[in-house]
């Protein structure tokens, strides 16, 4: 089994870690978090001070940080170190421009890069059930592919560096928008005197189907259980659900596509997340603009 090192283990790297030591891997694990580390070692990791000193001579180095500066920052520190020829694995969402940018400075020094976004919350990570979303030269997605089946169900080799976060923000995207209007036409339909229950059965076998309606009901007590039936909370933070959206219009803007969807998408939950709501589920845009939320400016 492998050398790995496993940098970034808060909400979705803890359970990502436990599953590499899992699987049998020598895990050598590093967080600025003194708890999360306790955790890893808990879970089956040893524990390195710094990045660098977990990196030292890995085979595998997997990324599960916040955001492009914190990946950029930490694999200043691990390339240097890392074992000839490793490969690293970045599975943080982060901005495309970034991702190549860190990709192309790993190549020059002979290590091979993916980014390998992941689709899936914390439970999926704790579960090893994540779909991934991989960029990367063949060689660097056949190196990387071991480890990703460890810690996830689906494994999708996208293209070249980079396309595994332009898969994950156009995915996230079409999530952000079709939560809203999914959210908006629940409420029409209660303001319309529509049962809700009737609604869904009717949308739900006709063309205004998607998973965020199928899967993901933002109303509570119709369709799966999800979050709505729990107040909204646990799920995917509206938070993360702005982060990504942001994420998806700058790179649009820097490649001349027009996102109107996308944007209007991205003013919701800034608007949902100014109104201190960012914490709870994505789906929590049903109560927001029931309250009054979301009116244009
Ligand atoms: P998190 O904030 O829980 O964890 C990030 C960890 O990185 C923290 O423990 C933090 O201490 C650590 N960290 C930050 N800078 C560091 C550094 N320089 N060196 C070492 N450790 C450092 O975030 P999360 O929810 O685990 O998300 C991680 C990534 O996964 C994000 O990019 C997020 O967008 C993405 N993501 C999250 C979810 C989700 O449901 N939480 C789902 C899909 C993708």
């Amino acid at each position: 089994m492998a050398r790995v090192a496993f940098i970034g283990l808060g909400n979705m790297g803890g359970g990502m870690a436990a599953n590499l030591a899992k699987a049998g891997h020598d895990v050598r694990a590093f967080d600025l978090s003194a708890d999360a580390l306790v955790r890893a070692e808990g879970a089956g990791c040893l524990r390195a001070d710094t990045a660098a000193a977990a990196a030292d001579g890995a085979e595998a180095i997997v990324t599960m940080l916040p955001a492009g500066r914190h990946v950029a920052e930490v694999y200043e520190a691990v390339c240097a170190v890392a074992a000839p020829g490793a490969v690293l694995i970045d599975s943080s969402t982060i901005d495309v421009a970034t991702a190549r940018e860190v990709a192309a400075r790993a190549s020059g020094l002979g290590l091979h890069p993916v980014d390998a976004p992941v689709s899936g919350g914390i439970a999926a990570a704790a579960s090893g059930a994540l779909t991934f979303m991989v960029g990367g030269s063949d060689q660097a997605f056949a190196l990387a592919e071991p480890y990703l089946s460890a810690m996830g169900r689906a494994v999708i080799h996208a293209g070249a560096p980079g396309a595994g976060q332009a898969a994950k923000i156009c995915n996230n995207m079409i999530l952000g928008a079709t939560m809203a209007a999914t959210c908006e036409a629940f409420l029409l339909a209660e303001r319309l005197g529509l049962d809700a229950q009737a609604f869904y059965d009717i949308a739900s076998v006709s063309s205004g189907q998607s998973w965020s309606m199928t899967s993901y009901c933002p109303v509570p007590g119709v369709g799966p259980e999800t979050p709505a039936d729990r107040d909204y909370q646990g799920g995917f933070a509206g938070a993360l659900m702005l982060k990504d959206l942001r994420l998806a219009v700058e790179a649009a803007h820097d490649a001349g596509s027009p996102v109107p969807m996308g944007d209007r998408a991205r003013q919701l939950y800034e608007a949902l997340a100014g109104a201190g709501e960012g914490g709870r589920d994505f789906s929590a845009l049903l109560p927001y603009l029931r309250g009054g939320g979301g009116a244009p400016a």
